[in-house]
């Protein structure tokens, strides 16, 4: 029963895991953004595989992508060798990047994980610049090996790794709600710019020219945090007067979710990398890198990877990538998303405890504040992670699966699938609010 399956991995399973993992939720069947737990209870899955499922659970075509190879006899595991299925799935995958990239880029697959591939990112740029150190920026996640982990900015997860994940430069990131400069806005955005090139540029402290610059256009885990367009150029601007490889890493934006086919196409930046995973496997695990040809300088041999030829989830892929362009699912996230940010904002103006409501197309995050403490540095309210907690239980309980996020774990983060209809959104919010009026009584 579930009663059973829960507590045993209760007992068995390391305390280490995360998402979601509190949640008394044991999903048997799951279809489009609804799952079935065990105990025979609906929820709507706003988690959605941590941004992994673009169409949702077990779509239709991602099944029949997958049988079509069971059934055809091809070899599930290929390595690095050429075949049908990895054709398949480069032609798909090029027909969707920026056309500098598509013309004159490589792939590099890299998998399972994303982490793998945003380490492929950063011994590549190493090695074709022959320099070392990264910038990155405060609240960022780029994954759990060692130069990911060094990268990612939450100091309860990163552990000791900047000793063996190499030199970081820790620059601030544009988070207008609580503005590391105080300012907030654009203006905020733009002192983080010129904090940038100050690090660079001053003689007298600045650093030497590092291997790259890794970002992400909107942070995710850090607490759904958009980038302004302006802020990404200036970014593009600095690192290419001073020859520093841009890499962006689109593992949880990527796939029309923020309302272009990739987030950073809105500002018009064409990064030097691509770090790129989640749902360009359709479900399974996949992970590639996309750059520039002149910095493809590595010799033969000088990556490695086991699991890099999954054929089905290239198949799974495949069917994604073509399935979100046909259908122009990031017009659909950015209208959906459009709506139900407008609606979170209403349900803010009367909810105090709601600090901030933001995000882009269906990438949505919800900041929960502590209405009784006072202001912090930034001006803003403390985040009150014990509300946010509260809100994710009495969500499940109104059958609506959310994650937490952000440097408290305050923000409520929302994360549909691409499909997911008006009805579903309008009940997602309904839940939502309803949970949040229980929180608090
Ligand atoms: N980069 C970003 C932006 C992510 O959101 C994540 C995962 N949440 C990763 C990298 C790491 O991916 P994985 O968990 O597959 O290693």
């Amino acid at each position: 029963t579930g009663e059973g399956i829960l507590r045993r991995q209760e007992q068995r399973e390391s305390a280490a895991r995360t998402y979601a993992r509190s949640l008394p939720v044991v999903p048997v069947r799951a279809r489009g953004m609804n799952v079935e737990g065990a105990d025979g209870r609906r929820y709507l899955d706003c988690l959605s595989g941590a941004g992994t499922l673009a169409l949702g659970h077990n779509h239709p075509v991602v099944l029949e992508a997958v049988r079509d190879v069971l059934d055809s006899g091809a070899p599930l595991h290929a390595l690095d060798l050429a075949t049908p299925v990895k054709d398949a799935f480069t032609t798909a995958l090029f027909e969707t990047l920026p056309p500098e990239l598509a013309d004159h880029g490589r792939v590099q697959f890299c998998g399972p994980a994303g982490t793998d591939a945003v380490e492929a990112a950063l011994k590549l740029t190493r090695i074709a610049t022959g320099r070392h150190g990264l910038l990155a920026f405060s609240g960022a996640y780029h994954g759990m090996t060692a130069g990911a982990l060094a990268a990612t900015g939450d100091t309860t997860v990163r552990a000791c790794a900047d000793d063996n994940g190499g030199r970081v430069i820790r620059l601030p990131y544009p988070y207008d709600y609580r503005c590391p400069f105080g300012v907030g806005g654009d203006r905020g955005a733009e002192l983080s710019a010129r904090w940038t090139a100050n690090v660079l540029d001053d003689p007298k402290g600045g650093v030497q020219p590092p291997a790259a610059m890794l970002l992400e256009v909107v942070q995710g885990e850090g607490g759904v945090i958009p980038a302004p367009d302006f802020w990404l150029r200036r970014m593009r601007e600095i690192t290419a007067a001073r020859s520093v490889p841009l890499i962006v890493d689109e593992v949880q934006t990527g796939v029309a979710r923020t309302g272009t086919f990739w987030a950073v196409e809105r500002s018009g930046v064409v990064p030097d990398v691509m770090v790129l995973s989640k749902a360009i496997g359709g479900s399974l695990p996949l992970a590639v890198i996309v750059y520039r040809e002149e910095l493809d300088v590595w010799q033969p041999g000088a990556h490695a990877g086991t699991f890099r030829g999954n054929q089905l989830a290239m198949a799974a892929g495949t069917a994604t990538l073509r399935f979100v362009r046909e259908n122009r699912l990031h017009e659909r996230a950015a209208t959906v998303g459009a709506r139900m940010l407008s609606r979170l904002r209403g349900l803010a103006a009367h909810q105090p405890c709601v600090g901030d409501v933001r995000g882009r197309g269906l990438m949505i995050g919800v900041e929960l504040v502590d209405t009784e403490a006072d202001p912090d540095d930034y001006g803003a309210l403390p985040a009150d992670p014990r509300l946010a907690a509260r809100v994710q239980q009495e969500a499940l309980r109104r059958g609506l699966i959310v994650e937490l996020g952000g440097r408290h774990a305050s923000v409520v983060r929302l994360l549909p699938p691409l499909t997911i209809t008006d009805e579903q959104a309008e009940a997602v919010l309904d839940r939502l609010a309803s949970a949040l009026d229980a929180a608090r009584s």
